[in-house]
């Protein structure tokens, strides 16, 4: 069969074209420069003129002219906007079940049924033997329609391990010990128990998160914070330090005390100032150290009974005690 040829009416009628197209595209301003024409059919011939409006570059006005056989006169088929080489056009229509991405799923959203999703396998079907549906049911918890197959199961813990709770995560490269030793681990059940487990400590990052048995955080429960070193400088070790004797009710040294500070202060102790204390102690004075004195009256301030050395009252108001009563 012979190609149709370029029918010559058809050809010269470009007015006619230009004027179906400004008709459909709103005004003349619209149809830019005749492009050219392509043949159709046996006479039947499409003209093309340039799109001019705005967000358009690119795209044509088809006018597609026929003429019966014998006829003189070209007719309007259709007038249609196309896109040519080079139009901006819209990216491939994707529909919404494979447009949409782990992690895009909001409330209220739901997923399309998959009869034949690879990541689940056939349940557990009953068989009527007690012993045995017990096991598979209750403890292996394989009484649903579908379960997770092998391929669900390495696809899962590929990507929990590669992610923010394994072991390559910043948290965990910092911790100091991992997850399979801390006391706030869960384990899972099935195979996937010697991997993983459910961290469940409220001031863990991964708290209620699968995480990896060489995972961690600084809220393992047996770690702890380091003590923090003291601001205040640490004192010279040669320093003189000037010793002064401590105040109190009964801080009278007696003469004792007085002549073995006078002999430390003038720096020349000698044998004679001790002996020469005990003599010139004051009748009243005993001999027990002053700290002992000081503690005994503590003890009559507080049971509020009369000082046996003094036969006095003891003033409740005084002494280093008396803001215990
Ligand atoms: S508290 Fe930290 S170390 Fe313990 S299980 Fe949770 S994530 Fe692991």
């Amino acid at each position: 069969m012979a190609a149709p040829t370029l029918d010559p009416v058809l050809r010269s009628a470009v007015d006619l074209a230009r004027e179906a197209a400004v008709e459909v595209a709103g005004g003349p301003e619209l149809v830019g420069e005749h492009l050219g024409t392509v043949v159709e059919g046996e006479r039947l011939v499409a003209h093309q003129f340039a799109a001019t409006a705005p967000g358009y570059p690119g795209w044509q006005w088809t006018v597609t002219l026929a003429r019966v056989p014998r006829g003189r006169v070209p007719t309007v088929n259709e007038v249609a906007l196309l896109p040519g080489d080079g139009a901006l056009l819209a990216p491939p229509w994707v529909p919404w079940a494979e447009r949409l991405r782990p992690g895009d799923l909001a409330a209220g959203d739901v997923l399309p049924y998959l009869p034949d999703d690879d990541r689940l396998d056939q349940g557990y079907e009953a068989t009527g033997d007690v012993d045995v549906d017990t096991v598979a049911i209750e403890e292996l918890g394989l009484g649903r329609a579908r379960v997770l197959s092998r391929r669900g199961r390495d696809d899962a813990a590929r990507r929990w391990y590669a992610g923010v709770h394994g072991p390559t995560s910043p948290v965990a490269v910092a911790a100091e010990k991992p997850c399979s030793t801390c006391g706030f681990l869960v384990l899972l059940a099935g195979s996937m128990r010697t991997m993983f487990g459910v961290c469940a400590n409220e001031w863990s990052p991964d708290d209620g998160c699968v995480v990896s048995m060489d995972h961690g955080c600084g809220a393992h429960s047996e770690t702890d914070a380091p003590t923090p070193r003291s601001e205040w400088p640490a004192p010279a070790a040669d320093v003189d330090l000037e010793i002064v004797p401590p105040e109190g009710p009964t801080a009278d040294p007696g003469p004792a005390v007085e002549a073995g500070l006078a002999a430390d202060a003038d720096a020349a102790p000698t044998a004679e100032a001790e002996p020469a204390a005990a003599p010139t102690a004051e009748p009243g004075v005993t001999d027990e150290p002053i700290d002992e004195q000081a503690g005994e009256s503590a003890v009559v301030a507080v049971d509020g009974r009369v000082d046996d050395a003094t036969d006095e009252p003891v003033d409740r108001g005084e002494g280093p005690v008396s803001g215990l009563g």
